[in-house]
């Protein structure tokens, strides 16, 4: 290791703590943190000068790859004019431009009002907040109560945490969570009490951090109904799902389902940058209009909504969609990649390969079946062989995650696929 990364990585044990992180085990001198300086496309690298596939898009934000220049200098480009001005206030092109253009990616009437925040978590709790405030405007104060699935994630933020159902990331924190209805499927709504129903809400196509577990056929399609049925708004939280990362831009496309709430972030500005967005439709929207003083605003903001740095990257990255037709050649990765996770569904420790679109999970297990003792950590010691191999990313539990951005090539993803199946065979 070269002195240089050797400081950094003793700065960064000295001063940092790590998300989703045992620091014990980072601080440990066996385990060799990478410091990574620069991307291009699908690849990193690292300060020693080693290249990696970047096999989860980094936290499954990025789309087109790393510094792509029309997103690079659309972001340069607006840097040069200013990097922030307030959104209480005050307002700005990039952010106006961008809101009408993700309303009009979707059909029309279905989503009217783009509300800008900072990361996934609380584009949930902006939809979380609206939802409480639309039935208390409109008279229905009783519907206060929120329904969520068994094994969703939608974030870590309090509100966002509530409605979360992997207990290893919320039960500590279980005190602060308000109080939820929670469900393992769209037959077990049929007993809940619906009239004190808020809002139900749920990640469409696959729940990405219970480790890329897919839906039913028809899920989406017999939630709207439910709600329908019984006056229940429906959050989707399309953080992970949107984008592209389906094969359609946005996963409710696939079933053609309209939500009250849209909840965008991660590939919204193509990974660059933070930026979220909730989007809403004009009926719930309009419950919030009135005099000052009937105190119907929505008194809730962060100090960077609409940063126009955020909002330029975004602007370009759907740009990048259009002109590249992303698209259309993501298709073709995704027939592709199911052809790969067929060959390596061959070796004898995956127990079950679980695609949506251009999203994998391989779930390894001993070739009988029996799950690996979660204490042994062998999706993570895994991913660790892996990354020797030249290919970086993270599991849930013994789940090893697949999404890379759109922009990798075939090459790219025979040498990620090579370099799982001989972790898989090291570490098994
Ligand atoms: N919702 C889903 C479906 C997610 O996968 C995530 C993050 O992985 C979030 C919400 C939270 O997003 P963030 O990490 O940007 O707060």
């Amino acid at each position: 290791m070269t002195p240089g990364t050797e400081s950094l990585i003793r700065l960064d044990r000295q001063y940092l703590w790590h998300p989703f992180t045992q620091m014990k085990g980072w601080c440990d001198p066996a385990y060799e943190p990478l410091v990574l300086v620069e991307g291009d496309g699908a690849i990193l690298r690292d300060s020693e000068g080693r290249e990696y596939i970047d096999g989860n898009s980094s936290i499954w934000t990025n789309v087109h790859g790393h510094r792509h220049p029309a997103i690079t200098a659309a972001m340069k480009a607006q840097l040069d004019k200013v990097a922030h001005v307030s959104f209480l206030g005050t307002t700005n092109e990039p952010a106006i431009r961008l809101a009408e253009k993700l309303v009009n990616l979707l059909p029309a009437g279905d989503y009217s009002r783009v509300f800008f925040t900072d990361n996934g978590s609380t584009a949930i709790e902006v939809a979380v907040k609206m939802t409480l405030q639309y039935w208390q405007l409109i008279g229905r104060p009783e519907r206060n109560r929120f329904v969520a699935f068994d094994n969703a994630y939608h974030g870590d933020t309090v509100g966002a945490a509530s409605l979360g159902g992997v207990s290893a990331f919320t039960q500590r924190f279980a005190p602060v969570h308000f109080a939820i209805e929670r469900v393992d499927s769209t037959d077990a709504l049929a007993r809940l009490d619906a009239n004190s129903i808020a809002a139900i809400i749920i990640e469409p196509m696959v729940q990405g951090a219970a480790g890329i577990r897919l839906w039913p056929e028809g899920t989406l399609r017999r939630l709207r109904e439910w709600c329908d049925a019984h006056e229940v708004l429906l959050i989707l939280d399309e953080v992970l799902t949107g984008f592209g990362r389906t094969g359609k831009m946005f996963a409710c496309q696939h079933d053609g389902v309209r939500a009250d709430f849209l909840c965008l972030a991660k590939g919204l500005t193509g990974g660059y940058v933070p930026l979220a967005a909730t989007l809403t439709n004009e009926s719930i929207y309009s419950a919030f209009l009135g005099e000052y003083q009937d105190l119907k605003t929505l008194f809730y903001g962060h100090s960077f909504c609409g940063n126009p740095v955020g909002c330029a990257a975004a602007l370009a990255s759907l740009e990048v969609f259009e002109q590249e037709e992303t698209l259309r050649h993501l298709g073709e990765k995704i027939t592709y990649l199911s052809e790969l996770l067929s060959r390596v569904r061959q070796n004898a420790y995956v127990f079950e390969i679980r695609q949506c679109g251009f999203i994998a999970g391989i779930e390894v297990r001993q070739p009988d079946g029996t799950a690996f003792e979660w204490t042994s950590q062998t999706g993570a010691r895994i991913c660790q062989r892996a990354r020797e191999y030249g290919l970086l990313t993270r599991p849930v539990l013994d789940t090893l995650v697949f999404m890379p951005p759109y922009c990798i090539t075939r090459e790219q993803m025979d040498a990620a696929f090579v370099a799982l199946n001989q972790a898989i065979l090291d570490i098994c």
